[in-house]
């Protein structure tokens, strides 16, 4: 059974005895949880409403969260950091035998692709910034969306703001 942990706020399936494998708090018991925020996926292109996203004030104010980092394709190609490696440094020395390489060991996609960063400017009030500067508590490059735990009155208004313009 999938749920929202409501102490780490993550999408989960907990483990024997309601155990949640993001926080290994008691995902069933929903007691001392924090009620009033949530879980918000937001992306590059996500529009947000000028009401900080930590406390729902008003704000112009706007933090940066900067994510970089690199894809995990498959398992082969994180195996093999050496045939990456001497990969790139025959990329480096010149064409012909670097191609051949790629061709070869197939490699060739794997580092084209495999890094990717995100930066999404967010709401943050300055009281609230200075205190719990917003951090992404989820980072999903593969899908190039972030996850940040965020008022729950925030989340809906970001949510409403987005569905509009689909
Ligand atoms: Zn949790
Ligand atoms: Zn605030």
């Amino acid at each position: 059974m999938i749920i929202e942990c409501p102490h780490c706020h993550r999408t989960v399936i907990p483990r024997n005895y309601g155990e949640c494998p993001a926080c290994h708090k008691n995902a069933e018991d929903s007691r001392n949880a924090d009620v009033t925020s949530t879980l918000l996926f937001i992306t590059e292109a996500t529009k947000f409403p000028d009401a900080c996203c930590t406390c729902n004030a008003h704000t112009e104010n706007r933090i940066k969260i900067h994510r970089s980092g690199r894809i995990a394709t498959s398992q082969t190609s994180r195996d093999q950091p050496s045939w990456t490696l001497a990969w790139l440094v025959l990329l480096s020395f010149g064409g012909a035998v670097g191609r051949v390489m790629d061709s070869y060991f197939g490699l060739g996609d794997y580092s084209r692709t495999n890094r990717s960063s995100l930066t999404v400017y967010v709401p943050q009030c300055r009281l609230c910034s200075a205190t719990n500067k917003l951090e992404s508590d989820v980072v999903d490059l593969e899908h190039c969306r972030l996850g940040i735990i965020v008022d729950r009155n925030v989340a809906e208004k970001v949510e409403n703001s987005n569905a509009d313009v689909s």
